[in-house]
């Protein structure tokens, strides 16, 4: 019992990385809404140049912006997180002044915006970036070392915001279509980035490594990794044809690695039977070692959970299912259809992003060990829903809602499905969601909305009493011979969702509302509430 409390404890780490109701900034605005400073230009494209000093972890660089005018304007917001500095800002050649507020700095450009223009600005900054306190929740690069002392570099910044390390349009609204990422390092390292390895030049006691995004990726997707790091490769033939898949690990632990990241094809096999192909075959996928736990980086996912199964060694459904995978292969991996494919505009809608992954933990289950297997662990993660703030959070600040986008969100969408009592139909929603919004940016609204429809079921009540109270409905019921009768409690207005019921092996349904009602059911007094369906059954005699 010590190990899952732990485990929970670790959990709570893991849900709480945006804190409690808390007081709104001015910065927290700047940092989280739309600001007309922002709206009147579409991001297409960062040219992200940086070179990593990590004797003195120092890093230095420039970032080009390229987009298009959307609207005449001559003021332009980009970010960067204090202590990093901005030296220099151009605009075709010339420079560029600009005032702060906080983080957020507000560039005057000289030259007429005009509609359509593809315009861009170069963005010269430098600095000692913040050093992750306790990485990947509370962000920014972590300096570690490797078993003979070489640097073991990685940056992580969901929550905190790309702008930690590198300037840029720090909302997630908006992406860029491609990226190229370019980072030097003294020559005896390896620098892992997102997309693919261009190439590689090597001047006096450094070499840059050129990698490159061609598809459209959000800002905390992006990562610098660096370490004395070695590499093996593979091609899994998967639906949309050949994807290359290489490995990133420390040297001294790449026996593990051969043995555990096994589980990446196994993965890559459930959850494109289950979402549609992996959304990034352009870009290829990586696994990279890093000294945090771990994080969903656009194809070039990391991994730091120490080579055994669970999350760090632990079940976090107390079901056992949860040793038979590798929290954070299958997690993290879970992200690139949910976070990087789909990817949230508002973080208040995290829980498209964490719902839907934790979800995809028991798919995978489901689909290597069954249906039973995967139902005992969706359910076992129910130990970890605290009902303590609605999901979905407060919408404008860059702040999330309650932790409980994990576990209850996934519990909701396996009580979805359920409802449906058709895996094939729920397969091709699943599948369907990720055509539909293929690596666009959503509003909750566009996924409940997309549910609703392709479900053939208005889940307008369904979505409000899940992600926006914190109350479990209550079934409260009574058996006198062959009659039930029975009624919902704390649930929101017109609340009705149907809940599966079992007496011996044949199952029926009852259809509950907040008014009292009554069905002849033979043998009720032996009836079992599904227990798949997240929600409190209570007998009253
Ligand atoms: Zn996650």
């Amino acid at each position: 019992m010590k190990y899952k409390g732990f485990c929970i404890l670790l959990l709570i780490v893991l849900l709480a990385h945006n804190g409690h109701a808390q007081v709104f900034t001015q910065q927290d605005s700047l940092r989280g809404s739309i600001t007309p400073e922002r709206a009147w230009w579409d991001l297409t494209f960062y040219d992200l140049q940086l070179k990593v000093d990590p004797d003195n972890k120092f890093i230095e660089g420039s970032n080009l912006v390229r987009y298009k005018v959307l609207k005449p304007s001559l003021l332009m917001q980009i970010d960067l997180q204090q202590p990093m500095k901005i030296l220099s800002i151009f605009q075709d050649g010339k420079p560029l002044s600009y005032t702060s507020k906080g983080y957020s700095h507000f560039i005057s450009l000289d030259k007429p915006q005009q509609v359509g223009d593809l315009n861009e600005i170069l963005i010269n900054y430098s600095g000692n970036p913040r050093e992750a306190i306790r990485a990947p929740w509370d962000g920014g690069f972590s300096w570690s070392e490797d078993a003979n002392g070489k640097p073991f570099v990685a940056t992580s910044c969901q929550g905190l915001g790309a702008s930690a390390w590198w300037p840029n349009k720090d909302h997630m609204y908006d992406e860029v279509d491609s990226m190229a990422i370019r980072v030097t390092v003294p020559k005896d390292l390896v620098a892992v980035a997102n997309g693919k390895l261009k190439q590689v030049h090597e001047q006096g006691d450094s070499k840059t490594y050129d990698w490159y995004v061609t598809n459209p990726i959000n800002n905390y997707g992006v990562n610098v990794n660096i370490a004395d790091y070695t590499s093996y490769e593979e091609t899994y033939a998967g639906e949309k044809g050949p994807l290359e898949i290489s490995y990133y690990v420390l040297k001294e632990n790449l026996d593990k690695a051969r043995e555990q990241f096994k589980q990446v094809p196994l993965m890559l096999e459930a959850f494109e039977y289950w979402f549609g192909p992996y959304p990034f075959y352009e870009d290829s996928y990586k696994l990279v070692e890093v000294p945090y736990l771990g994080m969903e980086h656009q194809s070039s996912i990391t991994y730091g959970n120490k080579y055994q199964n669970g999350y760090l060694g632990y079940d976090l459904s107390g079901s056992g299912w949860g040793m038979k995978f590798d929290f954070i292969i299958i997690h993290e991996s879970g992200h690139e259809w949910f976070a990087n494919n789909i990817t949230y505009k508002d973080m208040a809608d995290m829980w498209v992003h964490e719902g839907f992954t934790a979800y995809s933990e028991n798919l995978y289950l489901d689909y290597h060990e069954g249906k039973t297997a995967s139902s005992e662990y969706v359910v076992g993660t129910r130990q970890n829903i605290r009902n303590d703030r609605p999901i979905i959070g407060p919408y404008g600040v860059n702040k999330s809602g309650s932790g409980d986008m994990y576990y209850k969100g996934a519990n909701m969408l396996h009580t979805l499905r359920q409802l449906l009592e058709d895996d094939d139909k729920w397969r091709n929603i699943l599948r369907g969601m990720n055509s539909e919004f293929y690596h666009q940016t959503v509003t909750t609204d566009q996924i409940e909305n997309y549910l609703s429809e392709h479900t053939e079921i208005d889940l307008t009540a369904f979505f409000n009493q899940y992600l926006r109270t914190t109350k479990i409905p209550r079934l409260e019921y009574k058996i006198e011979e062959d009659t039930i009768t029975y009624r919902y409690t704390d649930v929101v207005p017109d609340f009705d969702m149907p809940v599966r019921i079992f007496i011996g092996d044949t199952s029926h349904w009852i259809f509950p509302t907040m008014a009292w009602k009554s069905d002849k059911l033979p043998k009720a007094s032996q009836m079992v509430v599904d227990m798949n369906l997240y929600i409190q059954p209570k007998r009253l005699n």
